[in-house]
């Protein structure tokens, strides 16, 4: 399911902030070399990543699923001089690709990037983090916020990525066999029921829901 007719999702695009050339190279590098490409975040999502993380100014980001660091360079750009994202992936196939990109970025000594199960390694993190992108497995989400709530300061941010899962959640039919669309839908009336966040559930891309812990 498309959200937006065509020519305006083109429009968009092409009324945004274009994608350096570093970004645009790790766009092109993972469509060629890495399987499941359409995971990477790309222009339109990245910009508006980038700018959320400028407005907040955070100092301390954690990203749950790195795939091949565009989002985590999205972030990157709006990190305090002292800042520091940590970011997690399972998959340790996609490590050489991505920290040889991530190497050539300008982020390299603030990016603290892990290969293990997020679910085992946020317990072991004592940060407190000014925003969270959760965009790992599915099924985890609400473990993911769960773990990430107390972590997450006062006034401070988490966004959700897919959470509309290409319309599925909205598809009565899928709702009862799709385990990712299960969770999704119990993620997302989770956190809207969560008095202790606001949320805005944005139809960005593939919807993205974003939080503010209160
Ligand atoms: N944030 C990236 C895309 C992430 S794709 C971007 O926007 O460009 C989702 C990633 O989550 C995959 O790379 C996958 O390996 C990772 N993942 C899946 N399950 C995980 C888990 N339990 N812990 C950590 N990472 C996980
Ligand atoms: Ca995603």
């Amino acid at each position: 399911m498309k959200f937006l007719v065509e020519e305006i999702e083109q429009y968009s695009a092409a009324h945004t902030e274009g994608e350096n050339e570093l970004l645009k190279s790790l766009n092109r590098e993972t469509h060629a070399n890495v399987l499941n490409p359409r995971m990477l975040s790309g222009h339109l999502q990245g910009r508006f990543l980038s700018m959320i993380s400028r407005m907040i100014r955070p100092d301390r980001i954690l990203e749950i699923g790195t795939y091949t660091g565009y989002s985590a360079i999205c972030l990157c750009e709006g990190l305090t001089e002292s800042g520091k994202l940590i970011t997690i992936d399972i998959n340790e196939e996609l490590e050489t690709f991505t920290r040889g990109f991530l190497a050539k970025t300008a982020f390299n000594d603030k990016i603290d990037y892990r290969i293990g199960n997020a679910l085992d390694i946020i317990p072991t993190l004592t940060d407190t983090f000014d925003l969270v992108f959760i965009d790992a497995d599915k099924i985890n989400y609400s473990s993911y916020f769960n773990l990430c709530l107390d972590k997450v300061r006062k006034g401070g941010f988490l966004i959700a990525d897919n959470v509309l899962w290409s319309g599925k959640v909205v598809q009565q039919d899928i709702k009862k066999t799709d385990k990712d669309t299960q969770a999704l839908l119990d993620f997302n009336r989770m956190v809207h029921e969560d008095g202790r966040v606001s949320n805005i559930l944005l139809p960005i891309r593939d919807g993205l829901m974003i939080l503010q812990k209160i």
